[in-house]
């Protein structure tokens, strides 16, 4: 079956004339109508492909003014039946931007091609319109892009070079103690540049294919201990972070028998993950858990090791998250307006969404303005033995 045609005709035989040659051509008629506030309600209801519409009609809506609104507020193509081809009739009917016109009487091939022809004009309208919303966002992501970057990159060189200047101007004068502070300050905005730069490559390359997913045995539980051990060293003593395990998390071994009754030693199966993909995305969440709440708070991470799937929840008691800003949090340089002075570039949280997606799982966030946040992290696996 071809397109939908809703036909709007109140004289009765002229409509099912219509909808005998509509049909006759492979279209569907699936209403016809008759009052044009009807017409606008049935056309919300069916979304039909194209509206043909007598100009007028019975009740107070006459076919122009509900084509307008249909045409305005639904996108749906209009074509005009009319009996009156006088000018005032036609300069009203065409301020509304009609598909077309067919007059009464009309022939079967004038009925068809003007229905073609609008539905053409219809598509390629629809097509245009797409590309130009896509470029829209296209220039909106790049303007976003150069802002957040370049206001990123802003205060680390001003402290590089604040405090090279002092070093150099004033080195006879600074003691050993201040002049390690200053390397400290330039390694720290260094580190801090380095991590802006990687993160901008991650995006491109996760949305590039070349960002390639490597699942491998992985003992869960010693995994997290070193990453957070790492990452302890990393960052000074402000926050306090909780690690908790349930579930086979680990690589136990298992003491079975040969046929000779001979102790055989084997080792449990492991769930197997993207050991560099899954580093990242806990690393993120982790940095933001700790970035977004007040020194002296404690982050939690929680690992569940299920049958399947493996769940990390990452809680935090920090600044939380409006409700109006949590639906585009996994967009590319998104903030929520609470974010204040803290640093960021809104990326880590997109390309944590891209690795989860890279491992099939889902990331969701619960959070509260104020109270905290947690996010819960599951990655469906398979098992291979380690
Ligand atoms: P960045 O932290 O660099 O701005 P992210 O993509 O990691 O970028 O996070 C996007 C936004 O989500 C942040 O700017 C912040 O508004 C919000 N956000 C993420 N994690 C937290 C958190 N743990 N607590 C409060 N807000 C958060």
């Amino acid at each position: 079956m071809k397109e939908n045609i809703l036909v709007v005709e109140d004289e009765r035989i002229i409509a099912c004339d219509i909808k005998d040659c509509l049909e006759k051509f492979g279209y569907n008629v699936p209403a016809i109508i008759a009052y044009g506030e009807k017409a606008i309600e049935t056309a919300e209801e069916i979304n039909p492909d194209l509206i043909l519409m007598d100009i007028m009609l019975k009740g107070n809506k006459n076919g122009i003014e509900a084509a307008e609104e249909i045409i305005t507020r639904l996108n749906i193509p209009v074509v005009f039946l009319t009996a009156y081809s006088d000018e005032y009739t036609l300069k009203k009917a065409k301020t509304t931007q009609p598909f077309g016109y067919i007059l009464k009487p009309f022939e079967e091939t004038q009925l068809i091609t003007t229905i073609e022809i609008a539905l053409n004009k219809h598509r390629t309208e629809v097509v245009m319109r797409e590309a130009l919303a896509k470029e829209k966002e296209m220039r909106e992501v790049k303007s976003r892009f150069v802002s957040i970057v370049s206001h990123e990159f802003r205060n680390p060189l001003s402290t590089i070079f604040t405090s090279t200047e002092l070093l150099i101007n004033h080195s006879s004068k600074l003691n050993e103690h201040k002049k390690n502070e200053y390397l400290y300050h330039i390694q720290n905005a260094v580190k801090h540049l380095s991590q802006i730069l990687n993160d901008v490559l991650h995006i491109e390359t996760a949305e590039s294919p070349t960002v390639s997913f490597n699942p491998e045995p992985l003992n869960l539980h010693t995994f997290c201990e070193e990453l957070l051990a790492e990452f302890k060293v990393g960052m000074s003593d402000t926050h306090h972070i909780v690690f908790s395990t349930q579930g086979k998390c680990n690589c136990s071994e298992e003491l079975t028998l040969n046929s000779d009754s001979s102790p055989l030693l084997t080792k449990t199966k492991l769930p197997c993950l993207d050991k560099k993909l899954l580093r990242h995305i806990l690393t993120n969440l982790l940095s933001n858990a700790i970035k977004y709440s007040p020194q002296g708070g404690t982050v939690y991470l929680d690992l569940f090791c299920l049958e399947e799937e493996v769940v990390f929840r990452i809680q935090d008691e920090g600044i939380g998250i409006p409700d109006s800003d949590q639906d585009n949090l996994f967009t590319s340089f998104h903030r929520a307006r609470n974010v204040g002075n803290i640093p960021g570039t809104g990326l880590g949280l997109s390309i944590v969404k891209q690795y989860v997606d890279l491992h099939g799982g889902e990331v969701n966030v619960v959070s509260k303005e104020g109270v905290g946040s947690t996010f819960i992290v599951s990655l469906p696996f398979h098992v291979m033995s380690a």
